[in-house]
């Protein structure tokens, strides 16, 4: 019998092969283009990859957290972007958890073959900004549909999915006892919006087809409630610890990236006669951001172990986000630093790759609210908000 770890060796070297179609200059070409890598997405789903967290029942691999964290890491290590078909990974959980059977029939099965691309998740609002129980955005009751206003800000591939997971308020925050009441999921079948749902691209740093939503009466269908009216922050909360795990993973896969990157750079430059990297100044930053992206891989397995034994992972992924990012971040401040110059030049891919790494400490989640996650929920310090 395999064990696990020649499973996930299995899952690497597959990966690998995969991305292998789809090189360094794909990806660079779409982000000069700002185009979504279609084809790449195409073929991850057609090899079961991205279906790796929606049970078997329904069509998929039914594999575990662990598994799916290094198909997303792979990709990054590659060269390639995750971010651009992650979410479906991290938002299923919330249909398979808290869905009807019939919704999860309805959709699970057609998300597994690709049928249905559900990549957009729609929380974050101008006027809430990370105090997500303060979201504004309107769902009223009225016969068999819900009618929603309001606004939704850096939503991302909306235009690229058809499936999006929406949290919109259900009762005003003013007549809740409780702030984490009152809010609600809904499915928004985006092939078939009754209402207007304007969507503006914005223009930001990296390639990641985000948009400003504008509702002006948009009906969902009451069916495409999930669980519970006024439930939702708590089944938003739920699916926050897989969501950090496969994040981190992520940011390891760059950190790696940029570490090879690096290292084989600083061997083959040649100034002042010798290699760059028999300089200590070039050598040691190199080995000690590998060692930080080593410690943080431990951590983000620790908690995918935790996660996929159904055991309390929220310390450990929350660290594993922390650790992971910021490990990412100084592995691209030594890769461009040891690329001198070429590090500015596009067909490096280092200067690409250092802008998509950055996003990890800020979203999904800044840092500033995981390190209060952790000084609060974990040392048990007073609360800031
Ligand atoms: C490229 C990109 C893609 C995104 N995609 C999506 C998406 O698909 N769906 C979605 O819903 N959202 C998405 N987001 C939004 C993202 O999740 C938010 O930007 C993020 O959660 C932070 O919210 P904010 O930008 O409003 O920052 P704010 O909440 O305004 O925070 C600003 C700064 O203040 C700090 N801060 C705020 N409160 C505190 C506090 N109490 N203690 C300490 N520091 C604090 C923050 O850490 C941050 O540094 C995306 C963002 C980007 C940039």
């Amino acid at each position: 019998m395999e064990s696990r770890a020649d499973n996930l060796q299995a899952i690497r070297e597959g990966v690998r092969k995969l991305c292998a179609d789809y090189p360094e200059s794909y990806w660079r070409e779409l982000d000069e283009r700002r185009d979504y890598p279609d084809a790449f997405v195409k073929a991850l789903t057609a090899s079961g990859y991205l279906a790796a967290l929606i049970p078997e029942e329904y069509g998929g691999a039914g594999l575990g957290i662990t598994e799916a964290s290094t198909i997303l890491e792979e990709i990054n290590h590659c060269g390639g972007n995750a971010s651009a078909c992650h979410a479906q990974m991290y938002i299923m959980g919330t249909l398979l958890r808290h869905g009807s059977a019939e919704q999860k029939q309805r959709y699970l099965p057609k998300i597994a073959s690709g049928e249905l691309r559900m990549q957009a998740f729609g929380v974050t609002e101008p006027n809430a900004g990370s105090e997500t129980t303060r979201i504004e955005t309107r769902a009223v009751r009225k016969g068999d549909n819900y009618i929603v206003n309001g606004q939704k800000i850096f939503i991302s591939r909306v235009k690229q999915s058809d499936l999006m997971l929406l949290l919109a308020r259900t009762t005003p925050y003013a007549e809740l006892q409780d702030k984490t009441q009152g809010l609600s999921v809904f499915i928004v079948d985006l092939r078939d919006v009754r209402g207007s749902l304007e969507v503006r691209p914005l223009d930001l740093m990296i390639n990641h087809h985000s948009n400003l939503l504008i509702f002006n009466d948009v009906e969902i269908p009451a069916g495409n409630l999930i669980g519970d009216e006024g439930r939702g922050f708590r089944y938003i909360i739920d699916g926050w610890n897989a969501e950090r795990i496969l994040i981190a993973s992520e940011a390891i896969g760059d950190g790696r990236w940029f570490i090879e990157k690096a290292t084989a750079y600083a061997r083959d430059r040649v100034v002042f006669g010798r290699p760059i990297g028999a300089n200590q100044g070039v050598q040691f930053p190199i080995a000690q951001a590998y060692a930080h992206i080593a410690a943080a891989d431990l951590m983000r397995f620790d908690a995918a172990a935790k996660f996929d034994r159904h055991e309390k992972c929220g310390a450990e992924a929350n660290m594993a986000k922390l650790l992971a990012s910021e490990a990412a971040w100084e592995a691209a401040n030594v890769c461009l630093n040891t690329h001198g110059g070429y590090g500015f030049a596009r067909e490096f891919d280092v200067e690409r790759k250092f802008r998509e790494t950055r996003l990890y400490t800020t979203a999904p989640v800044n840092n500033n609210l995981v390190l209060a996650f952790v000084g609060q929920n974990v040392l048990g310090m007073p609360r800031s908000y």
